[in-house]
């Protein structure tokens, strides 16, 4: 297989899901939309879980787990919710298979083994989550239950793309029952800052902070906050969701508590997730035309060791020195690998680093050990260097930090240059096809406008930013009065 990718620029779409299957991230599955997430993809991802995870637990939730199925009668208490969710629903309906007599060595499904009640994979957890926490919560004394789990979801999309969008995925989902609206309303705002902080700090992406609008608003929340990332052919991703959920799912499921003036109320919700996709989300911000560029603290290993030699003698002697640098640097808490491979040329095993954007690689040959030198080379600006050996490890740890900084600089430097302010209809078109990107403009705040735009031009409105100025101004569309700009974009 040629380990050239597809250009960005002649399509970017290929190139991405090249790149996804080529780097050994994933694969399709037998499953149409679902995928087989491969070692150095996962290893991405429980990079993702264990900061993610150290970050809620910081914020004190606890971890604990629900089943995946929910029982129908279950997932239809509330309306909305269950609305919104139905055309994606995978449904148990049998609970065993027989051989089949008309087709020997074939099985069928067992018409005696229909379940009474169907099932529903879950799509989303409220409410299996809500129907229990009915008997855990009885007062103000039981509050607050700050609850996360690490599961896996159904939804049945109809157009996947590996990580972004697929049928089943990995994620979390907070779920968290409050005695008060301002506390669910805080809590809510609270992990949507946490999940800015993680996207911007770790995987070094920048994000805009937002509230939905009604429309693409989570079935059953009041409001849905969200973080919103623009990718580098112009789209928007929503790379995660809060939501503050009222007291609809206590309403549903009749969880009721009473308060510290011993009256009767209905509890408070929020519940908050992200996904494998923001494995996607990473991919499309930092990599470029030879393959993946990892931010330094999200990468597998952060620094590669190729030994470049002639004979047994001088792998041996360039191993002792690896090994040695190995230990140095996992004293500072960097992760490196030595690609001692036989099987492999330097050169090839230089492509795949760089296919695999592993952030740093050290070359260490004959001549280097003679002269206490190596070659460092840097995979996001394929830039090498040759340096003292005595230099190396300090050299390393500042240019790990380096390299983060620039990724997320670069990146704001992107969205900054792709995001235009924009007054009237046509020039919001025009923007869209040519420069692409997030458009600030003015909207009159109605669902019809929200929809006309978007079927005239794909574009949807990804959020109302949280920082946004009061403005007087008119609607791009209809003109009628505004008093804030909203973004728009198209999206993934
Ligand atoms: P939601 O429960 O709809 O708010 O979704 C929570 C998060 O999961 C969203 O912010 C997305 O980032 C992500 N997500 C939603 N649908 C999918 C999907 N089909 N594949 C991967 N991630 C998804």
């Amino acid at each position: 297989m040629s380990k050239n990718l597809t250009s960005r620029a002649e399509d970017y779409s290929k190139w991405y899901n090249e790149l996804v299957v080529k780097a050994d991230l994933a694969e399709n599955s037998a499953v149409r939309g679902c995928m087989v997430i491969k070692p150095y993809g996962y290893a991405i991802w429980e990079k993702m879980q264990a900061e993610l995870d150290r970050m809620f637990k910081e914020t004190g939730h606890q971890n604990a787990y629900f089943p995946l199925f929910v029982p129908k009668s279950l997932f239809e208490a509330e309306e909305k919710n269950a609305e919104g969710f139905a055309k994606e629903c995978a449904v148990v309906t049998h609970y065993r298979l027989q051989n089949d007599p008309d087709n020997p060595g074939k099985l069928r499904v067992d018409p005696e083994a229909k379940l009474e009640e169907e099932l529903v994979v879950r799509p989303t957890s409220e409410a299996i989550i809500w129907s229990t926490y009915k008997g855990w919560i009885q007062s103000y004394r039981d509050l607050p239950i700050l609850i996360n789990q690490w599961a896996n979801v159904v939804r049945w999309e109809m157009r996947t793309r590996l990580f972004l969008r697929t049928a089943e995925f990995l994620w979390q989902e907070g779920h968290t029952a409050h005695a008060t609206k301002a506390e669910a309303v805080a809590e809510a705002k609270q992990m949507n800052d946490v999940y800015a902080e993680f996207a911007e700090n770790f995987m070094a992406i920048p994000v805009i902070k937002g509230v939905k609008t009604e429309s693409e608003r989570f079935a059953g929340a009041i409001d849905t906050y969200c973080i919103e990332a623009l990718m580098q052919d112009g789209k928007a991703l929503q790379a995660g969701t809060s939501h503050f959920l009222g007291q609809n799912f206590a309403k549903a499921f009749d969880v009721k508590f009473t308060n510290n003036e011993g009256k009767l109320d209905y509890v408070w919700a929020t519940s908050w997730g992200v996904s494998t996709r923001l494995v996607g989300a990473l991919i499309m911000t930092h990599s470029d035309d030879k393959g993946l560029v990892l931010p330094p603290n999200l990468a597998p290993f952060q620094v590669v060791i190729v030994p470049i030699y002639k004979t047994d003698e001088q792998l041996e002697v360039i191993t002792e020195k690896a090994k040695g640098i190995i230990k140095e640097l996992k004293s500072l808490g960097i992760s490196c690998k030595l690609d001692a491979r036989t099987t492999h040329r330097p050169g090839a095993k230089f492509a795949q680093h760089e296919l695999q954007g592993v952030p740093l690689r050290i070359a260490i040959g004959q001549r280097d050990i003679d002269n206490g030198t190596v070659e460092l080379a840097r995979r996001d600006t394929l830039t090498k260097d040759v340096i003292g050996m005595t230099d190396l490890v300090s050299k390393v740890e500042l240019l790990l930090k380096t390299i983060q900084d620039e990724l997320f600089s670069k990146a704001i430097k992107f969205r900054d240059t792709h995001t235009t302010e924009v007054d009237d209809f046509e020039t919001f078109k025009t923007v869209l096809e040519t420069k692409t990107g997030f458009i600030s403009a003015h909207w009159d705040g109605t669902a019809e406008t929200e929809q006309k735009i978007k079927e005239l031009t794909k574009a949807t409105i990804r959020c109302i930013p949280m920082d946004v100025k009061k403005e007087a101004g008119k609607c791009v569309y209809t003109g009628n009065p505004s008093t804030n700009r909203v973004l728009f974009a198209k999206a993934y």
